[in-house]
């Protein structure tokens, strides 16, 4: 008969879950399962295209902090599996003249931890860049470290390495109840009931849906992002090795990436567009892929040609743009995390992170930002505004 109770249940299986379900099964084996309402690496949310961003260049210390101890939770890991996922390319940063981000902010940050960072002025970069073309008033950061994951294939080894630890892992498993008994929960998912101590949840757009269960709600917002990819006769020009990940620092940015997992300069704008994940189209949006088309034919022209393809995915945002991260009230049991736009490059250390919120009630990362009662998240606060809500730009 298979096993319905289980120490630690993770619900959902996207970056943040299936990083969480692999960091807990390291210590806890056979007794967590991890529930996933689609099946394993479906495209319905935010985790699965083959590249995200890994930077950092951040805006405060704590984001910077977080980030270097990413690296090394992603490098733990890739031994582990012993295949690479990040790739350094180095990171390109862009900052016009005009822009609500303060560019201080990120190089102050990056001094204060130590991230070494080179400003580049329009000359310096069209040396070491010729890729791209940009007008004399725009001036570069460029960080060595900067890359991208390859997400696709970092899930499929979180997953496949919780699995090899004795993990269980359902797919087709929507959680449709949660209560509370004897101390722990039962959980209902596809008709079977499990028991767990404890849960994690990483819910993606669906976060809310998951919290209803105990009586709490987010102030979320899910949106409609899209990626598209650009086949050009000149390929070899943006490799990894020659081109690096960029970023145009303004809100609603511009980025982009070396050719990684198809045979296309991947690039994208935000497009913010709110929308229900249950009943979204996944038809890209014609004006978002003409101007990402427009600024490729001007920008980066060699790498502008026919579009192979616009993927889109879903985003989920906070009003202030930082993460949740935490247990949630009234269930020291329970922890909970949201990506907040720009999660993936964190995916190994949150799911570090919540691994270690469950089976020690602490961690050794400043995690205070992330916190369920920060001003940001009440019902008090500032409230929402998608389109210039915070000050620094997302990536998706
Ligand atoms: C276009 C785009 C570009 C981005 N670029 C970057 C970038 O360059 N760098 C970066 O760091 N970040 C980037 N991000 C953000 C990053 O991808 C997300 O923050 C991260 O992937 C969020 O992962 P997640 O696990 O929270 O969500 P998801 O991957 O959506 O996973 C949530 C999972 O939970 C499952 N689920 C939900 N409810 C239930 C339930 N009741 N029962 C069972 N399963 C359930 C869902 O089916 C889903 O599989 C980008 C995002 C987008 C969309």
């Amino acid at each position: 008969m298979s096993k319905n109770s289980f120490t630690h249940i993770v619900i959902g299986l996207g970056g943040l879950g299936s990083a969480a379900a692999y960091w807990l099964s390291r210590q806890a084996g056979n007794e967590v399962l991890g529930l996933e309402q689609f099946e394993l690496g479906h495209v319905r949310g935010e985790s699965q295209d083959h590249s995200r961003i890994i930077r950092l260049t951040y805006h405060n210390e704590q984001y910077v902090r977080f980030a270097q101890a990413s690296y090394r939770t992603w490098a733990e890991m890739e031994d582990d599996a012993g295949e690479q996922v990040v790739v350094k390319t180095g990171e390109l940063n862009f900052w016009p003249e005009k822009t609500t981000l303060v560019e201080d902010d990120y190089n102050n940050s990056m001094a204060a931890c130590g991230v070494p960072f080179e400003r580049l002025d329009a000359v310096e970069m069209a040396k070491r860049f010729p890729q791209f073309r940009f007008p004399d008033d725009i001036h570069g950061i460029y960080q060595p470290d900067g890359g991208l994951v390859g997400a696709i294939k970092a899930n499929d080894a979180h997953r496949r390495m919780a699995r090899r630890n004795g993990a269980t892992l359902l797919d087709n498993m929507p959680v449709t109840s949660i209560r509370q008994v004897n101390g722990g929960y039962r959980v209902v998912a596809g008709g079977r009931e499990f028991e767990g101590e404890k849960l994690v949840i990483a819910a993606g757009p669906w976060t809310n849906e998951a919290l209803k269960h105990f009586g709490f709600q987010l102030p979320l917002q899910v949106t409609h992002e899209q990626v598209s990819y650009f086949s050009s006769p000149h390929l070899d020009e943006f490799r990894p090795d020659r081109f690096p990940v960029w970023i145009w620092m303004i809100l609603d940015n511009f980025y982009g990436f070396p050719v990684y997992g198809a045979e296309g300069v991947k690039v994208a704008k935000d497009r913010f567009a709110p929308v229900d994940p249950n009943n979204r189209s996944f038809e890209p949006d014609a004006r978002n892929e003409k101007e990402v088309s427009d600024f490729v034919a001007n920008h980066i022209p060699r790498a502008h040609g026919p579009v192979l393809y616009t993927k889109t995915c879903l985003l989920t945002h906070t009003p202030d743009v930082d993460f949740v991260l935490d247990k949630v009230p009234g269930h020291p049991g329970v922890v909970c995390a949201v990506g907040a736009t720009h999660a993936f490059k964190f995916a190994s250390i949150i799911g570090r992170t919540l691994s270690d919120l469950v089976l020690k009630g602490k961690t050794e990362h400043d995690i205070s930002l992330f916190r369920f009662d920060r001003p940001g998240l009440q019902p008090d606060g500032k409230g929402f505004a998608i389109h210039g809500f915070g000050d620094h730009p997302a990536e998706g």
